[in-house]
């Protein structure tokens, strides 16, 4: 099976389970644990932040943030497909009394015009605006980068005023590796920048949120009422600290992966890319078809032994990871195409409908 579905899917090789069989470990709820400790300062000191912290997910690195940033009654501004506001549950509002302001952008990305203007004021009848959180790269983007200069101007504006940044940054190393900018270039704008370890880095489990020394305490506070204190996590750490060593260039692999699929997709003529711009590891396809739902497709490709994730009643995504090559990325492109040409035959073309 070609599982596309996800780049959580990665299972740790060898040499992983071998660093984290033999990593020195400690309770790090009433202590420190030594690897735990040494992962965060190492992503600490990538993203060129003074601290960071490690924790189970990266819903909880962003709902950490999200507390640490804000109080009861505040709100927050976000692009309206990102993660924070579409699958964490509103945690921000089940956790923290915290509201959100989605502005949808433009192939996910937000330019500062759409949100100068949006800071409420300071009166008794409104939440205080104080919060902005971005996500590079963009996930319901189809893996896009955002551009370097709207988050520059986002985030000095953001200052300007008050408010604060956070970055969901779960593949923010895609982003890396397909530019020209630093990790911790990309970072320097915010205040926290929340890592997962999990995804294209290929560590079974965790995140860290990154920001200064000054948040620690609070940090820890929130994390261990969310029930993410953790004890002899170094195990887990050691997973995250040897993707941090091995992992990263490699995902220009799984990028150069990704046109591949892209490049079957586009000579399909009832499949369109959406976005057209394939940026990192992710592929967001529309399935233009009357009968033929994304889940009904995805299922064709299943019984063919390729695995991809509906996306809405449409989309289908596919996403690519260590454990795919390229040979079974160029394989599963061959039976999208044979897909593709099937339910055509099958039915009409409801292309633009
Ligand atoms: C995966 C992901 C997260 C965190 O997900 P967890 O499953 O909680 O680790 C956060 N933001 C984005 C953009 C993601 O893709």
């Amino acid at each position: 099976m070609i599982d596309l579905r996800s780049d959580t899917v990665t299972r740790p090789c060898e040499a992983m389970r071998a660093a984290m069989a033999t990593a020195p470990v400690n309770d790090d709820v009433i202590d420190v644990d030594p690897t735990v400790d040494r992962l965060q300062r190492m992503i600490a000191e990538r993203l060129g932040k003074e601290a960071a912290m490690f924790m189970p997910s990266g819903t909880m690195t962003n709902q950490v943030a999200v507390r640490l940033h804000c109080r009861p009654g505040d709100e927050l501004l976000c692009e309206a497909g990102c993660h924070i506001y579409n699958y964490e549950q509103g945690g921000f509002a089940q956790l923290s009394g915290i509201v959100a302001q989605p502005v949808p952008g433009q192939n996910s990305v937000l330019k500062l015009g759409q949100l100068e203007g949006l800071i409420k004021p300071d009166n008794e009848h409104a939440v205080r605006t104080r919060l902005v959180c971005l996500e590079n790269t963009h996930n319901r983007g189809g893996g896009r980068i955002l551009p370097y200069e709207h988050v520059e101007s986002i985030c000095n504006w953001a200052h300007e005023h008050d408010l604060v940044t956070h970055l969901d940054g779960a593949r923010l190393f895609n982003s890396v590796v397909a530019s020209v900018i630093s990790a911790d270039e990309w970072a320097s704008g915010f205040d926290t920048i929340s890592i997962c370890f999990s995804k294209g880095l290929g560590a079974p489990v965790g995140s860290a949120l990154v920001g200064s020394k000054d948040m620690i305490h609070d940090m820890r506070r929130h994390r261990k009422l969310f029930g993410g204190g953790m004890r002899q996590s170094g195990i887990i750490a050691a997973g995250a600290v040897y993707a941090l060593e091995n992992n990263i260039d490699r995902l220009e692999l799984d990028h150069h992966a990704a046109q591949t699929i892209a490049h079957a997709v586009s000579q399909c003529d009832n499949l369109s890319l959406e976005p057209e711009q394939v940026d990192t590891n992710i592929v967001i396809f529309r399935i233009h078809s009357d009968q033929v739902s994304a889940s009904d497709f995805c299922e064709r490709l299943y019984e063919q032994g390729v695995w991809m994730l509906p996306f809405s009643n449409v989309h289908v995504r596919a996403c690519t990871h260590l454990n795919v090559s390229m040979d079974d990325c160029l394989h599963a492109g061959q039976i999208l195409q044979q897909t593709a040409e099937q339910i055509r035959t099958e039915s009409p073309i409801t292309r633009g409908s």
